[in-house]
């Protein structure tokens, strides 16, 4: 077997330690005699791993009781509609663009009602976050939204936005359990899971209950209502039931690493080591400003096409996966989530400095 260090953005590296016990248990679950894959999403043995997996998420995360956890299939781009569906009352939402997710986001919901740009930083390619301590809110605004952290760009929100009393939505797709974070600053807090938490295919959704209601836009679809799911404890339909065995397990080890702020403290060291050889680098540059860099996603060009596809080139050859920048940004772009360890950036950042010296004129 030869596992490559693999820097994908997403679907991206999951724990080694979870992918063995799950190959494991693939063809006998605990004694059951099927995959979880097989089994009914109705039978106690589904229940008690869906039960265990909320309750481990919730102990991460420190989620109040008014709060409720939905997992959710469509992914976060159907977030994108069923959000507006359900919570313009007004037909009003601020967005705040940082990025390709967030302007999707905005203008899914254009299609439900007023959805006002209030900030962005698409004046720069999206290479910062915006001043967001006085932002003019919409006195009819339903709710303020954000792209946390930007997969494409590499910013991240280090101070969430004064939202001057409106509910705070947030899409942590890409740092989803990077960091503790106080979900009382949030009315919802959601994201894909196939970033830092398991396979593509479903989003995790931590929604306080007072947004959760049958007053939703006449049209929306009962797949798409928040109140369907909530009322179903994610069990309305046959949920993406492997999906939540594995985030499960991801949940689990996270917990043997110490939790969420554990797992701060190792992205910081581990993304400190990639940015100060950037800041230090000759050929390579980041191409964020630095107090708005991502822990978990880090571009970076060397100015030249040619020398950037040869590095991604010679990368692979060694061993280290999936780093070509995404088309709109160019360059390269290192995704650092939880599961990447300390030895693939350290790699990482050997090659380069090797790249660096065997390439600069
Ligand atoms: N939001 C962010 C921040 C993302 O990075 C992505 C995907 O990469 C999405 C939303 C879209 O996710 P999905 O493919 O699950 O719809």
């Amino acid at each position: 077997m030869s596992r490559v260090y693999n820097f994908s953005a997403g679907p991206a590296v999951l724990p080694e330690e979870v992918l063995r016990e799950a190959s494991e248990e693939m063809l006998d679950y605990r004694g059951c005699g099927m995959s979880v894959m097989e089994m009914s999403h109705r039978s106690k043995m589904f229940e008690r791993i869906l039960e265990e997996a909320e309750a481990d998420f919730r102990e991460l995360l420190h989620i109040p009781n008014n709060y409720k956890v939905l997992f959710m299939q469509g992914g976060a781009s159907q977030q994108f509609a069923a959000i507006p569906m359900n919570l313009m009352k007004n037909k009003v939402a601020d967005y705040i663009v940082t990025g390709q997710w967030a302007k999707k986001a905005w203008q899914e919901a254009q299609k439900y009602g007023r959805a006002n740009k209030i900030a962005t930083s698409e004046d720069k390619m999206y290479s910062y976050i915006p001043d967001c301590s006085d932002l003019e809110i919409d006195e009819q605004a339903d709710y303020v939204y954000i792209c946390e952290n930007n997969t494409i760009y590499g910013t991240k929100f280090k101070t969430l936005p004064n939202t001057k009393g409106k509910p705070l939505v947030a899409d942590v797709s890409s740092c989803f359990l990077s960091e503790p974070v106080d979900i009382e600053k949030y009315g919802i807090m959601y994201g894909g899971v196939q970033k830092n938490i398991g396979p593509a295919g479903m989003v995790i959704s931590v929604i306080r209950e007072d947004l959760i209601s049958e007053d939703v836009m006449p049209e929306t679809p009962t797949m798409l209502k928040f109140k369907t799911h909530a009322d179903a404890n994610s069990l309305y339909n046959t949920p993406n039931t492997y999906c939540i065995y594995m985030c499960g397990k991801v949940f689990q080890w996270l917990k043997k690493q110490g939790g969420l702020e554990a797992m701060k403290a190792y992205n910081e060291k581990k993304a400190q080591v990639l940015y100060d050889f950037l800041d230090s680098s000759k050929m390579f540059q980041g191409t964020v400003r630095k107090e708005d860099r991502s822990l978990m996603n880090i571009p970076f060009v060397t100015g030249k096409k040619e020398l950037d596809d040869k590095f991604v080139k010679e990368a692979e050859a060694a061993g280290l996966y999936n780093l070509k920048g995404h088309r709109t940004v160019g360059g390269m772009r290192a995704s650092l989530y939880n599961a990447m360890p300390m030895e693939g950036v350290k790699e990482l950042v050997a090659f380069m400095k090797n790249f660096e010296e065997g390439n600069l004129k």
